[in-house]
């Protein structure tokens, strides 16, 4: 049996596992008060978190508003309703007055506010938009809006308390680690390896999961050297980066990219809207002008702008985010596809995923590999597919190995993947063999695993 006190404390033990009212500001809630603001031309903003006596403001937008009573608060009559509370006119209702004081010392008129709730349902909070003129009622479609933004925030809290729980088993962080400083390679082998033409792309499929159609690929460089063999990126690609070499590096991969797209076109080989992804680091953003860069190579290898994307992660946009959003907006306006590689494992996601304009982003490895391990990693990859669906972003999964997380990732309306299961990245020629397949449709991957 339930009573009201029972259901207050179940609430209370779910806010604390959160742990949101003891962290510092966060920008990934002020990108949801702003963009909430944004869309309803509201004067303010306020997403709140309710204890037992206060409702603490985790962010405001246009008044500055830090706590309140809870007793007689908008927070407790979205608890109490439990759903969410839209008001159009306060003047119009008499029992408001006197217990709303704040808010008319604000001379607020109207609000609007829906419930931020936990993984378990409770409500743990509210988002709240005020209005100092009256609103029209609240149309079905920007109160779905409103309480989308919410569930951003819902997201976002819950993404924390699961990494909170589940991350410190796993360390260090799932961030690619740098190699050893073993004094190779140094900066004249990679320039010696450009000059030779060592350096070639594996393509990895990307496909959509229910039909295992190919619907791009991943170019992934390697290093063909002449005495240790094939070098994996990530022996080279790090120092790469430090040394600056990873310009002409970089320049050569978006080069070949395109020339390899317009060989498959030549030749008649996967459909018209196959994308390949190349990846890029921190520098290439930093350089003026990657977009006419990126225009020029369209144009020399005549290739449509839709068949490109451009894979960066989160760390390498936050050196410079200014930069980054001006390069990013340009190279959008070219219409290429932008994705965020490795999501998850950056500290402020949310906040670049609102403030960048990525089309896709692809959830990293570690978060995929360890979906077998019970209900938290599970829920930590369903929360970004569901983070993705209100954002209008579409999901790629890396890695999938198994069966069981091809499964698992269907089931929760995850739409694209890619991984060992699927396919490793491919040399040209063999990749080509796929792109080959009837429909671009990789056979059942159990199948495929015991061909290999
Ligand atoms: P990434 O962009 O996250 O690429 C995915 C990596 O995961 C690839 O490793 C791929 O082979 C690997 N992978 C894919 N599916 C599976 C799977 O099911 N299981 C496992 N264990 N691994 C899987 P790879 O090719 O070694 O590349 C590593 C990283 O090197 C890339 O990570 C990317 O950050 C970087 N990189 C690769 N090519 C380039 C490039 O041309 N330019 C730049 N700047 N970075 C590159
Ligand atoms: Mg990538
Ligand atoms: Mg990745």
């Amino acid at each position: 049996m339930h009573t009201i006190e029972q259901l207050e404390t179940d609430r209370l033990n779910t806010l604390a596992s959160t742990g949101i009212l003891d962290t510092p500001p966060e920008s990934c809630f002020d990108a949801i008060t702003r963009l909430a603001a944004e869309y309803f031309q509201a004067d303010t903003v306020l997403l709140v978190f309710a204890d037992q006596s206060r409702v603490w403001v985790k962010s405001a937008w246009g008044e500055q508003v830090r706590e309140l009573p809870r007793a007689g608060s908008i927070f407790d009559r979205v608890l109490a309703k439990d759903g969410p509370v839209v008001v159009a006119d306060f003047s119009l209702e008499p029992q408001f007055v006197g217990r709303f004081r704040m808010m008319r010392r604000l001379e607020f008129a109207s609000f609007a506010s829906v419930p931020v709730r936990a993984h378990d349902r409770h409500i743990l909070g509210a988002l709240t938009i005020f209005s100092r003129e009256p609103r029209q009622e609240m149309a079905l479609d920007q109160l779905n809006m409103l309480e989308s933004l919410a569930e951003m925030a819902a997201a976002q809290v819950e993404l924390r308390r699961l990494r909170q729980a589940f991350m410190p088993v796993e360390q260090p962080a799932p961030v690619a680690p740098k190699p050893e400083p073993i004094g190779w390679p140094r900066t004249h082998d990679l320039r010696r390896a450009l000059e030779r033409n060592e350096f070639v792309l594996y393509y990895q499929p990307e496909v959509e999961l229910a039909t295992r159609r190919i619907i791009g690929l991943e170019a992934l460089i390697r290093w063909v050297h002449p005495e240790r063999g094939l070098i994996p990126p990530m022996e080279f690609i790090p120092f790469a980066e430090e040394s600056g070499m990873i310009l002409p590096i970089g320049d050569w991969g978006l080069a070949e990219t395109c020339r390899q797209l317009r060989k498959w076109r030549d030749e008649d080989i996967g459909h018209s809207s196959l994308r390949v992804c190349v990846n890029l680091s921190a520098r290439q953003f930093a350089r003026a002008g990657l977009a006419d860069h990126v225009e020029e190579l369209l144009r020399r290898y005549e290739i449509s702008s839709r068949q490109l994307g451009l894979e960066m992660t989160e760390s390498s946009l936050i050196s410079d985010a200014d930069i980054a959003i001006e390069v990013l907006g340009s190279l959008r306006r070219l219409g290429v596809s932008l994705l965020m590689d490795d999501f998850g494992t950056g500290y402020s996601s949310l906040h670049y995923l609102h403030k960048f304009p990525f089309d896709l982003l692809k959830i990293d490895r570690s978060f995929v590999m360890r979906m077998h391990e019970g209900e938290q990693p599970r829920q930590i990859v369903r929360t970004i597919v569901e983070l993705a669906r209100v954002l209008g972003m579409n999901v790629v999964a890396e890695g999938i190995e198994t069966a069981e997380q091809y499964r698992m990732l269907r089931d929760m309306g995850c739409r694209y993947g890619q991984g060992f299961l699927f396919s490793r990245p491919l040399p040209e020629a063999e990749v080509t063999k796929l792109l080959r397949l009837p429909g671009g449709v990789l056979p059942e991957p159990e199948q495929q695993l015991r061909c290999a």
